[in-house]
């Protein structure tokens, strides 16, 4: 199949045919389809490299309303890297989608500069739990009208020990969102997440 048939709009199927992807991975194949056609809450069990970050972050793009210039998508992630990786990609993704904002706040960099980047009011954030959680409590961050949250590495996330921060940054959003989990295993602490924060969650594994 090719990314044209999964549902997804020209803007986006044509930025990744420009990044050279020629086919969708089993993933993309099986959870974009899912995620555009109605809201739901996904568990997914996938490790890196099967290509899990387009599998979210097409939908993703795809749902959020680029002329409305409030914070609609969260995504958490275990690193600095990873933010900054996922950040990298969802750019571009939406090379083709004007005025969609995505910007990376994570620990261990000047808050300031992330202020300033957030002053521009992406639609999407991409951070660590920690940062996220402390620039809720400053009032720099207002996740009370999004749509989308996902949690990405939810094994290497709780391993760190971040289950209180989650659990924190959950409880400032919408009980109506859309929840997805990107996990490469699946711990008890991972289907704890799952429990307490999601609602009749569809279960992929690959
Ligand atoms: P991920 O599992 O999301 O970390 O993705 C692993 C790598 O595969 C990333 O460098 C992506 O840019 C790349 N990738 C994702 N989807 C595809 C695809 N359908 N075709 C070719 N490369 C892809």
């Amino acid at each position: 199949s090719s990314f044209e048939s999964l549902g997804l709009i020209a803007p986006l199927w044509e930025a990744v045919r420009d990044l050279g992807y020629e086919n969708p991975t089993p993933i993309q194949e099986e959870v974009i389809p899912m995620l555009l056609k109605s809201e739901t809450d996904l568990v997914a069990l996938a490790q890196t490299g099967t290509g899990k970050t387009a599998a979210f972050g097409l939908p993703l793009l795809q749902k959020t309303e680029a002329a409305q210039r409030t914070t609609q998508g969260v995504i958490l992630s275990p690193t600095r890297e990873l933010c900054l990786q996922i950040t990298r990609e969802l750019k571009n993704y939406a090379k083709n989608l004007p005025g969609l904002g995505i910007t990376a706040v994570y620990g261990g960099a000047s808050i300031r500069d992330q202020a300033r980047e957030l002053s521009r009011n992406p639609q999407i954030i991409v951070a660590t739990p920690g940062r996220i959680k402390d620039m809720i409590g400053r009032g720099m961050i207002n996740l009370t009208g999004i749509g989308y949250c996902i949690l990405d590495e939810a094994d290497e996330m709780l391993n760190m020990g971040f289950y209180e921060d989650i659990k924190d940054i959950l409880s400032k959003t919408p009980a109506d969102k859309s929840t997805w989990l990107f996990s490469a295993t699946m711990p008890g602490e991972v289907a704890r997440i799952a429990r307490e924060f999601m609602h009749k969650p569809k279960e992929v594994t690959m």
